[in-house]
């Protein structure tokens, strides 16, 4: 079976790696850039790897673990990382996600009764406030607000309830341990909207970690650079052809699927024609590519994020690794000690911590960002001292964007069409996000439909 797989990301790099290994494709896959790895490509920056995306692999899974230590070709090491959060001016260790169990009891009270009285699945289509009332109930939702203010700068009735996936608002944590199992064996469906502390285990779900040696995977060296060029090693071991500078400008429906592809090196069109073509990028713009509509574009808005790596003595560097604010009085979303755990340092003997802030305008120059947040680093006991004066800034790229009202109903009607008109078409879908959560739906999903 020919196959095409566009954009080289994460989610091009797992597919084509599971169509020629698992279903024995030959596998083309493209990108329009130099660089290879999408988000993942990072940049190198005065000798240490820096990534503009996630930073580690987490580790929840036994069979997509297995795959991404195929495609790190054996150069990756176990990490089980420190996380917390702060929300409501209490910080908590080990918990990444928003922990609202620091309310007045008798507010978190409510809240577990509200959560236990919405044991139902949300309706698509809903705005994001009505949304995490729908999933929480109403009092998790008011104390949920500022964060979503905080990150997208603007009220929650303003978004589609498909902007959660940026805040991070997929579960909370409202009970103890031992209560949390307890509710989660009467109700399955409670797992998907309480977390479980990470108490006895590494993870939220301790048999499912059981047999793995950390919590998260790194790839080394080089962190995510270096993964990528072993991803790229890894695939063309297995028979992908990757090719670079080529994007997808056009295509027919049918199967086999009649493609036109441009290559900016040469400006020299090829059409071609495959037996299925894999769409790993989010389909709003696939949808005016291949449909030659707009529908979709309505609904979004482009949301930037600053990324700023402070370079500094490891000494300085606090406990918590990897650290999500969702308190509005502070401008970083999340702080993550890059350095500490990739092993990397300059030639100076410094390290570096990475911090994201959301971009609203209000702070000024990058030099005022960089300020301002690592006065808010060393406030939270994240890190002491001084950092080495001169800060790296990066716009992270453009992947982020804000779901407007109405996106998540006119995606459904788009992915139906797309469905019926597009049969050799596997492709993912928007709400996927993040990179455990992609190879789920690829093995799951995109590989059933060949
Ligand atoms: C600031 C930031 C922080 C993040 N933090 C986390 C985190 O903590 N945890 C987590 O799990 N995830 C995180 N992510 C998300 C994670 O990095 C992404 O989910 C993942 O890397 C995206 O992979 P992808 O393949 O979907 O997309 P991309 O990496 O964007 O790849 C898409 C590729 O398609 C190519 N392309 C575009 N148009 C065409 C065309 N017409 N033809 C061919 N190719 C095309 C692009 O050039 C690109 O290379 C973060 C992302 C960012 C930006």
């Amino acid at each position: 079976m020919r196959t095409l797989v566009v954009g080289s990301g994460f989610e091009g790099i797992y597919t084509a790696y599971l169509l020629a290994t698992e279903r024995g494709a030959d596998v083309e896959l493209i990108d329009p850039c130099t660089k290879f790895g999408g988000i993942m490509a990072g940049v190198r920056h005065r000798g240490v790897a820096l990534d503009l995306g996630c930073q580690v692999f987490d580790n929840f899974d036994a069979g997509i673990t297995q795959t991404l230590q195929a495609l790190c070709r054996g150069k990756w090491k176990g990490l089980t990382l420190a996380y917390g959060s702060r929300i409501h001016g209490r910080t908590s260790k080990e918990m990444a996600i928003p922990d609202l169990s620091s309310a007045p009891p008798e507010v978190v009270e409510r809240m577990l009764e509200e959560v236990l009285a919405r044991a139902v699945p949300a309706p698509a289509g809903l705005s994001l406030k009505a949304h995490c009332e729908t999933r929480w109930g109403p009092t998790a939702a008011r104390l949920l607000e500022p964060a979503c203010l905080k990150v997208f700068g603007m009220p929650s009735t303003q978004l589609d309830a498909l902007s959660r996936i940026y805040v991070g608002l997929g579960r909370i944590r409202l009970a103890d341990s031992e209560r949390s199992m307890l509710l989660r064996s009467l109700n399955t469906e409670l797992d998907e909207r309480l977390a479980i502390p990470r108490k006895d285990g590494p993870g939220f779900y301790p048999e499912a970690w059981a047999h793995l040696p950390a919590t998260n995977l790194l790839p080394v060296p080089e962190s995510f650079v270096g993964f990528c060029d072993e991803a790229r090693l890894a695939l063309e071991e297995v028979g992908v052809r990757v090719t670079m500078q080529t994007e997808l400008v056009g295509m027919e429906p049918g199967v086999p699927a009649r493609v036109t592809l441009r290559t900016s090196r040469t400006g020299q069109i090829r059409k071609d024609t495959f037996d299925a073509v894999a769409w790993t990028l989010r389909f709003p713009s696939l949808e005016p590519l291949l449909l030659g509509e707009d529908t979709l574009s309505r609904h979004l808005a482009p949301m930037g994020m600053h990324l700023i790596y402070h370079f500094t003595k490891e000494s300085n560097l606090g406990e918590l690794e990897y650290f999500q604010n969702y308190d509005p009085d502070v401008s970083l979303f999340r702080w993550s000690a890059m350095g500490r755990y990739t092993g990397q340092s300059t030639a100076e003997g410094l390290s570096f911590c990475c911090t994201e802030i959301p971009d609203h305008g209000a702070l000024g120059t990058d030099a005022d960002r960089a300020e301002t947040v690592w006065s808010e680093v060393r406030q939270l006991g994240l890190a002491e001292g001084r950092h080495d004066g001169r800060p790296h800034y990066v716009h992270a790229p453009r992947c982020l964007v804000r779901y407007l009202p109405g996106f998540s109903a006119a995606a459904d009607q788009v992915m139906r069409r797309l469905d019926v008109e597009f049969p050799a078409l596997i492709y993912n879908e928007p709400h996927i996000f993040g990179r455990v959560a992609a190879a789920r739906y690829i093995r799951q999903r995109a590989l059933a439909r060949l």
